[in-house]
């Protein structure tokens, strides 16, 4: 009997692609697989994103991974390469590359490469992680131009900080101060992430970086993939391996942290921090069996949550499928219960969760 699945559903992948035109409708998409495609399997994933233009990475690795499982589109190295030797790497392997500080741009001069690399100017426009400062704009613009290591066609790119809430001003203030320093740089231009493609159509530019969304969940504050139209790809489940019954003021779990009021029976779920589920999950998040919504209880541990059942007037038995999230149980949902977000529980999964690929759920 198979444990912690992950069933990866492709339909619904192809729909949220779909989606990511219907909102940019007039913009190449570059998917973004970097975290083994936020915890999907990057090669399975990128197999079935054949509507996309290009692929954006964070690491050289999954660069190189990806062409390994034979896919042959343009990859943009998102932080663009580490090391002046890393150069070869790209070159050899058709990779794209940001430039995003002065260090990276005097490796791409002083190389001798003998070919051009295709290259995408980060400009810091309110981020302040990565990118260029305004000011430096012409300068780097024009060495890109000038170094016969960079291909002619430059492409200029920003990052949101904010582009999750619409009530927050910041993002208005990045588009503008981006649109201000292109002007007159006839290059394509490449602003917004899934939130900046969901939240700001004046964003869109003429390629957009969609990740989160792609996987049907909603980077939106307060919100879900369902309300964007979006359908959950990754469905992770698991199964019921005992029932117990315990009586009033029995404590539960490492550290005794939980207890019931009254008698009740408990589901315990093959499924822990061992499997990615968050360990600081609070009491009562919910799990699904058999259609029914029933809420954790006790500490997560590695292999392990309880899951009040009450009565049982359902019948739970071992053996039955729980639902941890997926179409049914938004992964937002269980994120919010454990104080983090939706990106972080998707990347966490472990390897101990076997993977299932397939275009429907059924
Ligand atoms: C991860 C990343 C994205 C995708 O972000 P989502 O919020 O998942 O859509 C886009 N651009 C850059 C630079 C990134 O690092």
């Amino acid at each position: 009997m198979r444990l912690a699945v992950a069933k990866i559903n492709l339909e619904a992948l192809a729909h949220n692609l779909a989606q990511v035109k219907q909102f940019a409708p007039h913009a190449k998409v570059m998917a973004v697989l970097k975290a083994n495609a936020y915890g999907h399997g990057l090669v399975k994933i990128a197999q079935h994103l054949n509507e996309a233009d290009a692929f954006a990475v964070a690491r050289i690795d999954e660069a190189l991974a990806l062409r390994a499982g034979g896919l042959t589109k343009p990859i943009v190295l998102l932080e663009g390469f580490f090391h002046k030797d890393d150069l070869a790497i790209l070159l050899a392997n058709n990779f794209q590359t940001v430039i995003h500080d002065e260090n990276q741009l005097q490796a791409l001069e002083q190389a001798n490469l003998g070919a051009s690399i295709s290259c995408w100017l980060k400009i810091n426009t309110g981020m302040h992680r990565l990118g260029i400062d305004p000011s430096q704009l012409d300068d780097f613009y024009k060495r890109l131009q000038t170094t016969p290591n960079a291909k002619n066609t430059l492409n200029l790119m920003t990052h949101f900080s904010c582009a999750d809430d619409v009530n927050d001003t910041k993002t208005a203030e990045q588009i503008a101060l981006f649109n201000s320093l292109v002007i007159g740089k006839n290059q394509s231009h490449c602003l917004a992430n899934s939130a900046g493609i969901i939240g700001w159509s004046k964003g869109h530019g003429d390629w957009v970086r969609p990740g989160l969304m792609m996987y049907g969940v909603s980077p939106m504050l307060n919100s879900t993939g369902r309300k964007h139209n979006l359908k959950p790809v990754m469905n992770l489940s698991t199964k019921v391996i005992a029932i117990r019954d315990v009586d009033a003021k029995q404590c539960v779990g490492y550290g005794g942290r939980w207890q019931s009021n009254k008698a009740t029976k408990l589901a315990v779920v093959a499924m822990g921090y061992g499997d990615g589920y968050p360990r600081h999950a609070k009491q009562g998040t919910p799990v699904i069996i058999n259609n029914q919504r029933y809420g954790i209880v006790g500490s997560v541990s590695m292999d392990m949550i309880s899951v009040d059942i009450g009565d049982n007037a359902k019948g739970v038995k071992v053996g039955d499928e729980v639902t941890i999230w997926g179409e049914a149980l938004p992964v937002e949902e269980i994120a919010h219960c454990a104080s983090t977000i939706a990106y972080e529980l998707l990347c966490n999964i472990t390897s101990r969760v076997s993977y299932e690929y397939s275009d429907s759920l059924t």
